[in-house]
């Protein structure tokens, strides 16, 4: 299947003329900077923020490159992935005419992002197992379909999805496929950034949210070719990484060793967490999971949900989700965090039964 990036991007994006900022013209670290009305003071605050960030993330970028074995040229960072995930649509979707493809139970931000678009939603539910159904997902598509969301290991369910069938869709779909890898730090297979240069419809997406601990900063990663690269970067605003997050990152990157023990302490303790469910006899199944929370099912989930609430427990309810029919989804916490959560569920089961 041939694939023609020109042809599925919007015309209207692709005569933009970028916004310049002032620090696209002139690009040396030294001097008198009189040129973004910035304070030249300082900031109100202990650290100095008056400047504005690098809207290239140059630095934070050349870092990632190396951790993740690829191009600098093959990156885009957003304001959390999530940005990334609005931006395709701005640059693929026509608002009224294109479509996207959904494959339910999936993360809940595909779908909001095309609502907010206007983009037509077409729906292939995974299967009881939550794997694809490709001949069925291609055969939902037609020529106004731009894109197909993956996401694996997938949310809410945590499983991953079998590689020969995201390759099988790469192959057959002459759209962009994305695949959502936010939790590909806790799996146990390579990341789809080794397979950039075998496909050019794909678009890898991570965070720094989930396995880094950096939810808050908003930082979010785009692999994928350099041209579909390029074009999320004309149009994402000149600033979206602040000063604070690039910094921040940088050094966080610097201490790798960290991250890792943080994902083997998680793991741990997602075994810890299944092993002590498993003999719920009240627990009627425990998805496998490749993510940092696992799926579970139970009678009157809904219920127990709110009870643990009433305990200041929270977890995710997903019982009127597609194929999670009374399901709680719960995050992986530390020891004392899971032991508080299955002493409450313990506590709400002797009082719902
Ligand atoms: C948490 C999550 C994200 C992360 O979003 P950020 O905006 O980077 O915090 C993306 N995709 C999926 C499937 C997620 O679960």
């Amino acid at each position: 299947m041939s694939f023609d990036l020109n042809s599925l991007l919007r015309p209207h994006i692709a005569k933009l003329q970028p916004y310049t900022s002032a620090r696209d013209e002139y690009t040396g670290k030294i001097g008198v900077f009189l040129d973004a009305n910035e304070n030249p003071y300082g900031s109100v605050t202990d650290q100095n923020f008056n400047r504005y960030p690098d809207p290239y993330q140059s630095d934070l970028k050349a870092e990632i490159a190396k951790i993740k074995v690829v191009k600098s040229s093959q990156i885009f960072l957003g304001n959390g992935s999530d940005e990334a995930i609005d931006l395709l649509f701005r640059a693929f979707c026509n608002p009224g005419k294109d479509n996207v493809i959904l494959l339910p139970p999936t993360y809940g931000m595909y779908e909001v992002s095309a609502s907010i678009n206007d983009v037509e939603i077409r729906r292939v539910s995974l299967t009881e197992d939550f794997q694809l159904k490709p001949e069925k997902i291609i055969a939902a598509t037609d020529e106004n379909s731009k894109i197909i969301f993956v996401c694996s290991p997938n949310n809410p369910s945590g499983n991953k999805v079998k590689r020969e069938e995201i390759q099988f869709l790469l192959k057959n779909f002459k759209g962009i496929v994305v695949v959502d890898e936010a939790y590909i730090d806790f799996n146990d297979e390579p990341s789809f950034t080794t397979e950039l240069d075998e496909f050019p419809n794909l678009l890898v997406i991570q965070t720094f949210s989930k396995a880094w601990g950096l939810a808050s900063l908003r930082l979010g990663m785009a692999f994928g070719s350099e041209e579909i690269i390029r074009i999320l970067n004309r149009i994402k605003p000149p600033y979206n990484i602040s000063g604070l997050t690039q910094d921040t990152v940088l050094a966080a990157i610097r201490n790798t060793k960290r991250v890792e023990k943080m994902i083997g302490e998680i793991l741990q303790e997602r075994d810890f967490l299944e092993e002590k469910l498993a003999q719920m006899p009240f627990i009627q199944h425990i998805f496998p999971s490749q993510a940092n929370f696992l799926l579970v099912k139970m009678p009157h989930a809904s219920d127990v949900y709110n009870e643990l609430i009433e305990q200041k427990i929270i977890v995710r309810n997903r019982s009127k989700v597609l194929l999670c029919d009374d399901c709680l989804r719960i995050s992986v916490g530390t020891r004392s965090e899971n032991e508080a959560f299955l002493q409450a569920l313990e506590n709400v089961i002797s009082k719902t039964v």
